[in-house]
């Protein structure tokens, strides 16, 4: 039965690229769309972009990143790792202080394979949570499962605690944490760059600091062309249509 494993595991692994978990339960991404349980993207006609960071913090890149929003006056969004946050909890702090949003990506980076312990699920959403609106203040409102793995339990289970599932366009997953070279994570941003855009990212990856070196180059020409980076909730409040019900800002 060897070639069917490897078909299988060929076919699973295509499916997790395209992100769509390869368990039982899940639906299409229009399904989800419609029903503002997973947002990829946020279509519109204003020039508004969401980069989102996630795994962090890092002391070693995290403060860079701050220092390259600034510059050019831009927000993003943090999926913050629970644990790493108890870490550093002042490069949390100032991810809030200076008007970036903070958002949940488990406490331990957990992968929800299917086969994951209902009480696991929650413990990683809430601790996390629980640190999160803690340190920064913010009740943290999105939720992304690492390696952009959900079904039916996660989405569930994130919804009945006020979070929405967040992922990211699939044009614009940089794969920055492979450390692909600088010039190719500048180039999948920039040459696909349009209104609505979620920005997948990474300011913690082991030993590598292209992410940063990119963003020196980024920033400029996205502000060049007349985008704005916004944070998610923010480009949340410009969408056409959008089914995500926002609530009171925390
Ligand atoms: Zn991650």
């Amino acid at each position: 039965m060897r070639p069917t494993g490897i078909a299988l595991l060929a076919l699973s692994a295509l499916l997790a690229t395209s992100g769509f978990a390869p368990y039982p339960q899940t639906n299409s991404r229009k399904h989800y769309e419609s029903r503002g349980e997973i947002v990829w993207e946020v279509p519109m006609d204003e020039k508004l972009i969401a980069l989102t960071f996630d795994d962090g913090p890092d002391p070693k890149t995290t403060e860079r990143i701050l220092d390259l929003l600034a510059k050019y006056e831009a927000k993003a969004t943090f999926f913050v790792v629970g644990r790493r946050a108890e870490r550093f909890p002042e490069i949390v702090r100032r991810e809030a202080l200076e008007g970036h949003e903070v958002a949940n990506h488990t406490y331990t980076h957990m992968y929800f394979n299917g086969r994951n312990r209902l009480q696991d699920i929650a413990s990683e959403m809430d601790r996390t949570g629980e640190k999160l609106t803690e340190i920064s203040g913010q009740q943290p409102r999105w939720f992304r499962p690492p390696g952009g793995f959900y079904n039916e339990t996660v989405i569930r289970m994130a919804k009945e605690r006020g979070y929405t599932v967040i992922l990211w366009s699939w044009h614009q997953d940089t794969r920055d944490w492979v450390a692909p070279g600088v010039g190719r994570i500048v180039r999948k941003v920039l040459t696909n760059a349009r209104n609505g855009d979620i920005v997948l990212m990474h300011d913690h990856v082991e030993g590598s600091t292209q992410t940063v070196e990119a963003l020196e180059q980024i920033l400029p020409e996205l502000s060049r062309r007349g985008y704005r980076m916004v944070t998610v909730s923010e480009l949340m409040r410009h969408g056409k249509s959008n089914p995500v019900r926002l609530g009171n800002p925390h």
